[in-house]
């Protein structure tokens, strides 16, 4: 059995691990982040193939993945019900996803997750790759790179590939169950909901709360708001911190500007349903993510191979990036059983992943394009179908 070298210790690289250790491969993780990675990302819709995923990589039969919804609704700028569609679905967040599949992996003697181990180079040979780290060389058979969207090894395998900004934001944040209002919370709390201001578009649904709680009362509201932001001006003013810092790269939470989270939650108030603006309102910590997509031609290269958000990115309208990566590492558990030729394995993985990721891409793109098309040079005139935009967002295409 190959022994298999993982970059990137989150989601997309615990699942490959898990699979691939479960199916008898010597799997190490390398994770560049020393510390806690539990209070990372928020909110993540899951599909019914996720969820098998997740049994196949050990998750007990019965296991209470987040919270269960019964459909969809979407509001307008003064909270009147435009439509309203039944799609039981169950949401979790990027935490309780990371606690499963770490704790999951912990138990498998053949898997070890090394923490603070920055993968910097790949060299291959015929017999393996040698992978230079911030903790010194590992060997293995072949290297699995889920180093996320900005992957360190594709980029020295495919420096060509490059995420291209979206043209929008997301405003993201959670706020407790708690502190809203009863009107609030019936409005909209148990579904998930929607709201389409020209050019612009607010969703969330219900997830885990502090102390990962999924009982009534102690539940969290997920929003991720997508707003226009033209680069280079507005896209460098919002990545800029109230001290005059720019982080391109992404800014963190706590570096986001209160005067971007004033004038964001002063939007609110005047574009969204009153139920979301309570919600915008009350979060004590919103952050934001410019959107990006990234399109790969190739996954593999003899011992190397992309997955996860190092392959492919899709614009979070079709809320795929986990279920994505999990398909990704089944098809790798799938192409490795009993194979001799890692290469030819790993060729037989990208020829079977590079269609799906390319065409997830698109969809993200198309969904974000309808979006944009209401709005953008003042046309307002345009008004989005609710019922269109609440089938088609977060569905497993
Ligand atoms: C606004 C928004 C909303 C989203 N909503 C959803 C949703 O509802 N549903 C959904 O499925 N997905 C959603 N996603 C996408 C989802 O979060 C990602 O697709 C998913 O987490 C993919 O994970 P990954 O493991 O491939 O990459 P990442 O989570 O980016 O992980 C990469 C890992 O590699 C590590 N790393 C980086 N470089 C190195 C290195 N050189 N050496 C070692 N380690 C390294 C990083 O520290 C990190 O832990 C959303 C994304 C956004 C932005």
């Amino acid at each position: 059995m190959p022994r298999v070298l993982i970059a990137g210790g989150s989601l997309g690289g615990l699942m490959a691990a898990s699979l691939l250790a479960r199916a008898g491969h010597e799997v190490v993780v390398l994770e560049r982040t020393a510390g806690a990675m539990d209070s990372r990302g928020a909110g993540i819709v899951t599909h019914a193939s996720l969820i098998a995923g997740l049994q196949r990589c050990g998750m007990p039969q019965g296991h209470e993945l987040g919270v269960a919804i019964p459909g969809r609704v979407t509001l307008d700028g003064t909270g009147a019900v435009l439509g309203e569609l039944p799609m039981p679905q169950v949401l979790t967040s990027w935490s309780r996803l990371y606690q499963l599949l770490h704790g999951l992996l912990l138990q498998l003697p053949a898997a070890q997750y090394r923490q603070g181990v920055a993968v910097q180079r790949v060299e291959q040979h015929a017999g393996g790759v040698r992978v230079q780290t911030s903790a010194g060389v590992f060997e293995g058979d072949l290297l699995l790179a889920a180093d996320g969207i900005r992957s360190t090894v594709r980029h020295q395998f495919w420096p060509g590939v490059q995420p291209e900004y979206a043209g929008y934001v997301a405003w993201r944040g959670l706020c407790d169950e708690g502190v809203l209002s009863r009107g609030g919370r019936e409005a909209v709390f148990e579904r998930f909901g929607f709201c389409l201001p020209p050019g612009e578009q607010l969703i969330g649904y219900p997830v885990a709360g502090p102390g990962n709680r999924t009982e009534p009362g102690h539940r969290a509201w997920n929003f991720v708001w997508y707003r226009p932001a033209p680069a280079p001006q507005r896209l460098a003013e919002l990545m800029t911190d109230a001290d005059g810092e720019h982080h391109p790269q992404g800014i963190s939470p706590n570096k986001v500007s209160w005067r971007a989270i004033a004038a964001m939650r002063s939007d609110a108030r005047r574009l969204l349903a009153p139920a979301f603006a309570e919600i915008v309102e009350k979060c004590p910590q919103p952050f934001l993510q410019p959107i990006y997509d990234l399109y790969s031609s190739e996954l593999a290269s003899d011992r190397v191979a992309l997955l996860g958000d190092a392959a492919f990115v899709a614009r979070p309208h079709v809320g795929m990036g986990v279920t994505k990566a999990m398909h990704d590492a089944l098809a790798l558990e799938s192409a490795l059983a009993g194979a001799d030729d890692v290469a030819a394995a790993l060729r037989a993985y990208a020829q079977a992943r590079l269609g799906p990721g390319q065409q997830v891409v698109q969809r993200g793109r198309r969904l974000g394009a309808y979006m944009q098309a209401c709005g953008q040079d003042g046309n307002t005139a345009q008004p989005r179908d609710a019922a269109k935009v609440m089938a088609e967002t977060a569905v497993e295409g």
